[in-house]
This record gives structure tokens, C-alpha cells and sequence, in this order.
């Protein structure tokens, strides 16, 4: 069995249609509908099948605020939608807020409880949008991610883990969900997208919150093997080796990457290490001019702390990656240079190494973090400097 959207004139009707066992829609209406999500989760919708035109519709009844369809979408953490035909939009991704409807909600068990109930256990959704774009989302496994995002609430930012511990408290209420419910999905969209580059996200506001709340979980949960404080030299070989291994998990960075460029932006008030022009984000720009680079490469070390950055325009960041400017630190003083095999293979007719050159000296200090403890690690030059020599 299934319950379909029925464009109905343009107002959008839910009914339900086709048979299981010996039940025909026609023997279910005038029944109560609970519905099942599994692990424990069900409740009262407050909605009934109900005779119109000839079709049993899904109705309200008394008490009820919001309408099936939309208590199965807050129940998943799915954007608002809607079932009007006109209030369709277009273009992907489908789950955007107001702008998509839940075609199909296909009926994995239809079980009468009593002669006024009957549950009934979801299998999956259509979902689609103007462009007939359509998508199918599997109960089974938006309730499996639903349920890791409840358990990790704690590891967000405070509101949206306040947020999320109210969607859980409604859901699994064992009531029909409210109008609150709704609001509180679109309280985490709206928060997600305030906060999704410190959580190291991409997240276009009123699209789906799941993929970006669990990419960022991915991260948290990703503790890095050795801690900055238990490094020595001798210990970076052990590292680079368990790192290796454990950076097939970490393909995309997230929170802790997010936080490491936003600290070092922030020690070096948005200048460049290498020529001290200052490009911070302004009203005109909403990228910063300058990234934090990291001494030794993070995809080898992940040593994302704030003494393994430095921070670099775009130019110079791109030159000292490629090994083409090096630091090196000596009697308490930063130096740029330009590495001698560089300096007797490129001439300017060749490239613009004198471009680069300009800058080799001393670093003035006044360039460096004001805590002496965020300065470059002068264990991490030097170890570049083996690595670039090898
Ligand atoms: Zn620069």
C-alpha cells in the first residue's frame, strides 16, 4: 500500500491506494493513523482516512496541527514541504525548503491495531520538485542517520544541539508532532548555515541539514592519533605512518581544519607571513586574501595546530607549498629564503623568481603572533627542510 499526492485541483490531496493482505483502503477509513519509524519511535498522527469524492483521503482530526506528510518530514529532518503543484520549484537538489513534495510515501506494513487504529510502518519516500527531479529516501537509513546526529547532539555548537535534543524530545514523545517540530528543523537550518564554515561545511541555507550535520560529525569524531603536546622529533615518523593509514577517514577535513584557519587568520591578523600585505574579509570581500598554510603538510602529518601554520596571501602560500620560498629559523629570528636549487634553475627570463626574491630577509617581528607560543615550530622548518631535500 501507498499513500499518494493527488494534484486534486491544485490544492494537493494525500490518498491512500492499493492492498495488503486481505486491507483495502476502503476497510481502513475512519481509522486513526500511528505511525511506526522503527527503534521504538511511534505515535498517533491524529490524521484518519476519510471518504472524499470517492477517495479516502488522509484528514486531520481534532487536535492534530500539522498534516501527516509534515510530520514525517520534521519526524526525518527534512526541509518544509509542500504539496501544491504551483508552490513547486525547480532544479536540484530536490529538499529545498517550500519548494519540493513528498510524491509517494510508500507503506512497508499496514497493521489494524483496533477497529478505530491502524499503524502503519514506512519503507520510503518520492520526493520530487517542478523540474520532475525525483529522489527516493530509504526510512530505514534517514532514521539510522537521524538517530547518529541525536546521539552526537552534544558535539555540536550549543544551538544546534539544544535543537536537535528538542527534535528528539518531540519525536519520540509518542504524540502526534506538533507545529513546534516543524520550527525546530528550520531553527537547525538557519543555525547550520550561520555556522557551517566554522563547522568546516558547505551549506546552502533550507536544503537538507542531514549530509552536512554528519559530514561535519565525521570530523569531530575523527580524534588525530598523537597530540600536538606529545610530539618530538623522533616521534614524527610514527605519526606520519598512523596518520597515513587513518586519513582515508578524514578525505574532507571539517571542523578541525575550519578552526586551524580561522586561528591562524586570526594570530596573524590576516597578513602574509612572506610580504605583510593584509587582505582580511571586509563588506566587499567575503573571503579573506590570505589561507592558512600549513609547515608540514597536512595530508602527511595532519598536524592542524596553530605552530604548523603560517599565514600566507594567495601567491606566497602557492610559493612556499611548492617549495620555492622555505623559512628557516635561526637564533630566534625568522629568515626567507629562496632554496639555492631554485635560485641557480629559474631566472627571470624563465619566471618571475625576482618576484619572489624581494622578500628573502628577516622576518620583522612585529609580522609574527603576539603569543610566542603560536610562532612557526622551529622542529616543523627544520623537518620540512628534510623533506623538501629529500
Ligand atoms: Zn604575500
Amino acid at each position: 500500500m501507498r499513500i499518494n499526492r493527488r494534484t486534486s485541483g491544485g490544492r494537493g490531496e494525500y490518498e491512500i491506494s492499493g492492498s495488503e493482505a486481505n486491507l483495502t483502503p476502503k476497510a481502513l477509513q475512519g481509522r486513526r493513523i500511528a505511525l511506526d519509524l522503527g527503534h521504538g519511535i511511534a505515535f498517533d498522527t491524529l490524521t484518519h482516512l476519510s471518504q472524499q469524492g470517492g477517495k479516502p483521503r488522509v484528514r486531520r482530526i481534532e487536535g492534530c496541527e500539522i498534516h501527516l506528510h509534515l510530520q514525517v518530514a520534521a519526524a526525518l529532518l527534512m526541509p518544509h514541504p509542500v504539496r501544491q503543484d504551483k508552490a513547486l520549484g525547480g532544479g536540484a537538489p530536490v529538499l529545498q525548503r517550500n519548494r519540493y513534495a513528498i510524491e509517494q510515501i510508500d507503506l512497508a506494513e499496514v497493521r489494524p491495531i483496533d477497529p478505530d487504529q491502524v499503524q502503519i510502518t514506512i519503507l520510503g519516500l518520492i520526493v520530487r520538485n517542478n523540474s520532475y527531479l525525483s529522489e527516493e529516501i530509504r526510512l530505514a537509513e534517514r532514521m539510522e542517520q537521524v538517530r547518529n546526529i541525536w546521539e552526537n547532539a552534544g558535539k555540536f555548537p550549543d544551538p544546534i544541539m539544544k535543537h536537535l535534543q528538542e527534535h528528539q524530545a518531540l519525536v519520540s514523545a509518542g504524540t502526534a508532532l506538533p507545529e513546534r517540530a516543524e520550527k525546530v528543523v528550520y531553527d537547525i537550518e538557519a543555525e547550520l548555515a550561520e555556522l557551517s564554515s566554522d563547522l568546516g561545511v558547505s551549506y546552502s541555507s533550507h536544503t537538507d541539514v542531514i549530509p552536512p550535520l554528519l559530514q561535519s560529525l565525521g570530523s569531530i569524531l575523527l580524534e588525530p592519533p598523537l597530540k600536538i603536546d606529545d610530539i618530538d622529533p623522533e616521534q614524527l615518523e610514527i605519526r606520519q605512518r598512523t596518520i597515513r593509514e587513518w586519513r582515508q577517514w578524514a578525505s574532507h577535513r571539517g571542523a578541525e581544519s575550519s578552526r586551524f584557519r580561522k586561528q591562524v587568520r586570526e594570530a596573524y591578523n590576516a597578513t602574509c607571513f612572506f610580504c605583510g600585505l593584509h587582505f582580511p574579509a571586509t563588506a566587499f570581500n567575503k573571503n579573506p586574501g590570505v589561507d592558512a598554510a600549513h609547515i608540514l603538510p597536512w595530508a602527511d602529518f595532519d598536524l592542524d595546530h596553530i605552530s604548523n601554520g603560517i599565514c600566507a596571501c594567495k601567491l606566497h602560500h602557492w610559493a612556499f607549498d611548492e617549495g620555492l620560498l622555505s623559512i628557516v629559523h635561526e637564533y630566534g629570528n625568522y629568515y626567507i629564503r629562496v632554496p639555492e636549487t631554485v635560485n641557480d634553475s629559474l631566472t627571470d627570463s624563465l619566471f618571475s623568481i625576482e618576484a619572489l626574491k624581494i622578500h628573502v630577509g628577516r622576518v620583522p617581528l612585529s609580522r609574527l603572533p603576539k603569543e610566542k607560543s603560536k610562532w612557526p615550530d622551529p622542529r616543523f622548518l627544520s623537518e620540512l627542510q628534510k623533506i623538501m631535500a629529500a
